[in-house]
């Protein structure tokens, strides 16, 4: 089978790159080796973040480091082992954390940022898939008068960015979601991202869209990609496919292709979970929401509430497990009246972070043919489209829409 282009991994980044090319008039062969949509993006809390106009940095506040040294946060949790095994990866994360240089993170992720519901619209449009999507914003709520206070005097700080929020007081929240319960004291009405009701639904829905336009998808490993001549092979369970051109955009396993072509990319990992509940009889929940203190989301989904968990630090070969997921519930059952588990085990998602919190999209320096595309971290979901549209114009020649620069893989040599 010949190609235009191979795109490894049918996750939200791999299909959306997939449809932007295709929609270039180029020729596409998506490989992964399960079903699209059954990776990373399959699991997470369902936000079209518009609203995170600075990246997820190291904390920098003794007081916070302090907190999260102890381990019993529900927000965060490591495994003390593998933490020593990617010192190096955390101190780089912590240096580019700095004021200064999470001003240049932000500043690069912003034209991204600011086109990232836009560009799902389109494809949500095109797919015949607004059933999945709600324009409802999010809340960021808050259980402490003190903290709730801090977050509102640092919204000044953002006020720049032009973004739409409303302040919710205890009576205004419960206005809007008469089931929340004492323990919140009030929060933040984000009202530009909007929120998909089965992630995994949306890029099954995309791929379904890419496949009616004539795309093939194929099973097959990622790993079997070779160079040959002028162009990839990688094989297929339909037989080997070639092209010109091939898109890396296996998220966390990302680097399983561009370690064995000799480039060291600092791609970490940050894992995270999740559980489905019932609710109540009579409750409800309108809006996702995020428990700013405790540091977990609530999302009503397509299969009921779903919790997805903060950051932990450990293998990303280990096995889910519920030490974090147990705490967030605990704090999740003061606020919401959450039924029993719907799911036999825990969901584990594997978010792919690089330490200067930018994806890495564009050429790969010393392949020709190879491009990237992964590294999404906690907003994937978020830039899917947009990161496609930006990737599918560099490979044809188009003028980006925004200057590539900072998300070169030459940054890290
Ligand atoms: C708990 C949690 C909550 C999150 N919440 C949000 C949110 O609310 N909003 C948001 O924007 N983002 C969120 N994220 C982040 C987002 O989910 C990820 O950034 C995004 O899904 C990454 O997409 P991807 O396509 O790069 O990776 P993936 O979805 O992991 O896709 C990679 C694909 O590669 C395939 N693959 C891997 N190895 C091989 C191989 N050897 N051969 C062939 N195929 C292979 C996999 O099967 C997979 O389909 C969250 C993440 C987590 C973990």
């Amino acid at each position: 089978m010949s190609f235009d282009i191979i795109v490894l991994g049918a996750g939200i980044i791999g299909v959306s790159t997939a449809l932007h090319l295709q929609a270039r008039g180029r020729s596409v062969c998506l490989v992964d080796k399960a079903e699209p949509g059954e990776g990373t993006s399959f699991g997470n809390a369902g936000l079209i973040e518009r609203s995170s106009v600075i990246p997820y940095s190291f904390p920098r506040q003794v007081s916070a480091v302090a907190k999260y040294a102890l381990n019993r946060s529900s927000a965060m949790r490591y495994d003390p082992l593998y933490l020593l095994k990617i010192a190096p990866w955390l101190f780089r994360y912590w240096r580019e954390s700095s004021p200064e240089r999470l001003a240049i993170a932000a500043k690069a992720m912003l034209p991204l940022v600011e086109a990232s519901v836009t560009e799902h619209d389109a494809l949500v449009q095109q797919a015949g898939c607004a059933d999945l999507i709600r324009g409802r914003g999010w809340i960021e709520a808050y259980r402490s008068q003190p903290a709730l206070d801090k977050a509102i005097a640092e919204l000044a700080d953002i006020e720049s960015y032009g973004l739409r929020f409303e302040v919710l007081d205890r009576a205004k929240l419960r206005a809007l979601e008469p089931g929340l319960g004492d323990a919140v004291q009030g929060g933040i009405h984000w009202l530009d991202p909007k929120t998909v009701t089965d992630p995994a639904g949306l890029v099954k829905a995309y791929a379904g869209l890419f496949e009616a336009r004539q795309g093939k998808f194929a099973k097959g490993d990622a790993t079997s990609l070779r160079q040959e001549g002028e162009g990839w092979t990688v094989e297929t369970a339909d037989g080997p496919a070639t092209a010109k051109n091939v898109v890396v955009a296996l998220g966390p396993q990302s680097s399983l292709i561009f370690r064995k072509l000799g480039y060291r990319i600092p791609l970490g990992i940050k894992r995270g979970h999740h559980m489905h509940y019932t609710m109540e009889e009579g409750a409800d929940l309108g809006h996702s929401l995020v428990d700013a203190e405790a540091g977990y989301v609530l999302s009503p989904m397509t299969r009921g509430i779903r919790l997805t968990t903060g950051i932990e630090f450990a293998s990303p070969a280990a096995p889910a497990n519920t030490i974090q997921l147990d705490k967030a519930e605990r704090f999740a059952r003061q606020i919401l009246p959450l039924g029993a588990r719907l799911d036999k085990k825990p969901w584990l998602g594997l978010r792919p972070c690089l330490p200067d919190m930018r994806p890495v999209i564009g050429a790969a320096p010393r392949h020709s043919g190879l491009w990237f595309n992964f590294g999404h971290a906690h907003h994937g979901l978020t830039l899917g489209p947009v990161s496609g549209r930006l990737l599918a114009e560099l490979m044809t020649g188009e003028k980006p829409f925004v200057d590539p620069a900072p998300y070169t893989a030459a940054r890290f040599g």
